[in-house]
């Protein structure tokens, strides 16, 4: 592939580098802390530079607990079938915040999703109920932005969706693969990127970036 030196209308969308979601947190996505140092690395090549943040309520409908099952397994809600969680991401706790050595001062927006007490939101986009829009592809147009660059975590969940739904909102979508992880839950990671190929998502690898 040749070099890709991100310019206008190049975005970058660093989903849910989060404790909660790193070594030691409530939904530790395996070798989850990998990512920091290649977001750190490639973020100040991008103009406009974005990072979500899972941030939920307490006794959110995405948590097992809420409903008093353990964790992974599958509930059907009002929008449709929901994984159940561990208790993550409760707004305001250290969970929530960004990992530590998350370093990106250029980023100009935070979008935080999954806040409505009934409803889940994988995608920085739409919320799991595919109707609820959390601002961003507004924010994304009114700045400019064409081709958007996804990475974080977790691949086959707030990756995946946010990719997705970037598409079906009209945006070339490219996942920076090395700088992201998955938790690969009954194949779905294989899934994911099945769906994501499937709907003109791109991969690349952060050394296809263009050095900084
Ligand atoms: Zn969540």
């Amino acid at each position: 592939m040749t070099e890709i030196r991100p310019g206008d209308g190049d975005a970058l969308i660093i989903v849910d580098v989060q404790n909660d979601f790193c070594a030691g947190g409530a939904l530790a996505v395996p070798d989850g802390d990998a990512v920091v140092p290649i977001v750190n690395r490639i973020a100040g090549a991008f103009d406009i530079a974005v990072l979500t943040q899972d941030w939920h309520t307490p006794g959110h409908a995405s948590f097992a607990s809420t409903h008093g099952r353990e964790p992974f397994e599958t509930i059907e809600l009002a929008y449709g079938t929901q994984v159940l969680w561990p208790d993550h991401c409760i707004m305001g706790s250290d969970g929530a915040a960004f990992h530590p050595e998350l370093q990106v001062p250029t980023a100009q927006l935070v979008v935080r999703k999954g806040f409505h007490p009934g409803i889940d939101s994988y995608s920085a986009f739409l919320e799991a109920d595919h109707e609820t829009p959390t601002g961003l592809t507004g924010y994304l147009r009114e700045r400019g932005a064409k081709r958007l660059f996804v990475c974080g975590l977790a691949t086959d969940f707030c990756v995946g969706w946010t990719a997705m739904d970037a598409r079906r909102m009209g945006f070339e979508v490219l996942v920076i693969a090395d700088a992201c992880r998955a938790i690969d839950l009954n194949g779905s990671l294989d899934e994911a990127w099945g769906e994501m190929t499937r709907l003109g998502v791109g991969q690349i690898m952060s050394g296809d970036l263009a050095a900084t």
